[in-house]
């Protein structure tokens, strides 16, 4: 029998989005954050039986617990969320040019999900260990301090040690992070560390300087990275650790509408065949047949109702 992974958790930061229209006035409210967008499609594609939860920290305000009230509606667990007194969730605003180009601004240095792991984390890392996979992202380790950072790392040795898995999305972006050496240092140090890797060609070239796709792979090669997946937008996905059993080709979308979430999309899709026991094979189709669906629709979680009737 393949393994199974029946308890998932999904780790990182969820925020308000505004997505505002043309006219002063209005704005449509959302809720998402990448590690969320991953924990909402995994979820989608699981059979009831799996358990798929989203761990971060939030505030007791309206907001948070209308940003909850979302999670749950989509089935997604938020039993170990914790609840900051003082702190509020962040908040990012997504507006549209004339030339129809999106601008994202962002309020979320002070955000409650920078305390996720703060005091020894706190009960968090005790109710994660009951937890068959951990997925999380360089974002989820650039809204941390140092010190709860360190105490992620350590956690993870433990956890993998007792037979967890750990899977780890690069998701790049320099303004979260201290500086690039710090940046490079600390997703370095999660790459080594997890057992399923989802780097993408473009943030590992911002990253660490690679040349290309090849030059990405021989550097995860190097690392020992035992299995996963290298996106490369509409390239489709090579294999990481495995080369049988691999599809020759890809979907090809002909019309892509937004591409926002396409990696987070793809981990989803992955992940769900994956945590029940498929092969590299159906776990790359299935990620990109995921990624395929949402960059065909704005923004980055295709509402239930169309996704329910197949779009
Ligand atoms: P990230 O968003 O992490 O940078 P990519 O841009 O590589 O990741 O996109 C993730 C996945 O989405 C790809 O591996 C591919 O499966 C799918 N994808 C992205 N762009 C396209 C496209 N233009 N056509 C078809 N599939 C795409």
């Amino acid at each position: 029998m393949p393994e199974t992974f029946k308890r998932i958790a999904c780790v990182g930061e969820a925020m308000i989005e505004l997505s505002l229209g043309a006219s002063e006035g209005a704005a449509r409210v959302g809720y998402a954050g990448d590690t969320l967008n991953t924990a909402i499609y995994l979820r989608r594609l699981l059979p009831e039986d799996y358990e798929v939860e989203f761990v971060s920290a939030v505030g007791v305000d309206p907001l948070s617990d209308r940003m909850l009230a979302f999670i749950e509606s989509e089935g997604v667990g938020v039993a170990h969320m914790r609840r900051h007194p003082d702190r509020i969730p962040g908040l990012y605003a997504i507006t549209t040019d004339d030339a129809g180009e999106r601008s994202f601004t962002y309020w979320r240095s002070a955000s409650a999900a920078r305390t996720l792991f703060a005091d020894d984390g706190g009960e968090t890392f005790a109710a994660l260990s009951r937890f068959d996979l951990v997925y999380f992202s360089a974002i989820t380790l650039a809204i941390l301090s140092p010190a709860q950072r360190a105490d992620l790392f350590a956690w993870i040795d433990g956890f993998r040690a007792a037979g967890g898995k750990v899977a780890f999305d690069s998701n790049f972006r320099p303004k979260l992070w201290e500086n690039l050496a710090t940046a490079q240092k600390d997703v370095e140090i999660a790459w080594r560390k997890c057992d399923i890797a989802f780097p993408s060609v473009d943030d590992e070239m911002d990253l660490f300087g690679d040349a290309d796709a090849e030059a990405v792979m021989q550097r995860f090669e190097g690392y020992g990275v035992p299995y996963g997946a290298l996106k490369r937008g509409g390239e489709g996905p090579l294999p990481i650790g495995v080369s049988l059993d691999t599809p020759n080709s890809y979907r090809m979308v002909d019309k892509v509408v937004d591409t926002t979430a396409a990696g987070d999309s793809f981990i989803g899709g992955f992940l769900s065949q994956y945590a029940q026991g498929a092969g590299i094979g159906a776990a790359l189709l299935a990620g990109h047949e995921c990624a395929a669906r949402v960059i065909t629709c704005p923004g980055a979680i295709i509402p239930k109702e169309i996704w329910n009737a197949g779009a």
